[in-house]
């Protein structure tokens, strides 16, 4: 099975795929994870989309076809992919269909989850990272006190680097989210729209408690 989970940042798109990940048994592939990755081990990649992502534009179109072509030719997908936060543009989706096309595949299912857009800057606000699981949390479900701990994990500290395990995301303020929701609705929407003309595609509501969003996804993908 071949998923693409769309939607603007926070809608819960990492939550959900880890939901999916589970219950379908495909591989969770997330660009934004892969980029940062590569920003923490100070790659080539990392140095070149480091000021890109901090201020919440898109890293070039031909880098990110770049990753997605190394990430799809490895060979623990035989039970499908996940494709979170990819692709993000008209370019991509295009690109994309082609790659899909030259190699035979086809996607199954795109999901596109949607939430207005205070909620989205509600969600995100509070919202820390762990560096050691890349797990996501807010901050609004620990009370008054930041954690030490990932509640997932368990780490306290990112053993690597000697950093605090959580943190908050450079591109995770208020001005760079509401930018990124532009983005969202300038590059990524027409890159939806593209895919439903060659894929199914549904609209997921994305408000609620992660367990609804969950159950309306998993109707849709019964
Ligand atoms: P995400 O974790 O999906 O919110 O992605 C974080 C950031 O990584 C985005 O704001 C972009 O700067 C970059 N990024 C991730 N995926 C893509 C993509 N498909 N195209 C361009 N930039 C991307």
């Amino acid at each position: 099975m071949n998923i693409v989970i769309m939607g603007p940042p926070g809608v819960g798109k990492g939550t959900q795929s880890h939901v999916i990940e589970a219950t379908k048994g495909v591989v969770h592939i997330s660009t934004g994870d892969i980029l940062r990755m590569a920003i923490r081990s100070g790659s080539e990649l990392g140095l070149k989309v480091h000021e890109v992502m901090n201020a919440g534009d898109l890293v070039s179109d031909d880098l990110i076809m770049e990753v997605i072509r190394e990430r799809l030719s490895q060979d623990d997908l035989e039970n499908g992919w996940l494709l979170d936060g990819f692709p993000r543009t008209a370019g991509q989706a295009s690109a994309f269909i082609t790659m899909l096309d030259g190699i035979g595949q086809s996607i199954d299912t795109v999901l596109v989850v949607r939430a207005p857009a205070d909620e989205i800057i509600r969600r995100l606000n509070g919202r820390i990272t762990c560096r050691a699981c890349n797990e996501v949390m807010n901050l609004v479900g620990f009370g008054s006190s930041r954690p030490k701990f990932c509640p997932f994990c368990g780490s306290a500290e990112d053993a690597k680097r000697g950093k605090p395990a959580l943190y908050q995301r450079a591109d995770d303020t208020e001005e760079t989210i509401r930018h990124r929701l532009e983005v969202f609705r300038k590059k990524t929407l027409p890159a939806a729209w593209l895919l439903e003309e060659r894929y199914p595609l549904f609209e997921i509501d994305g408000l609620g408690i992660p367990e609804e969003v969950a159950g309306r996804i998993a109707e849709v993908l019964k």
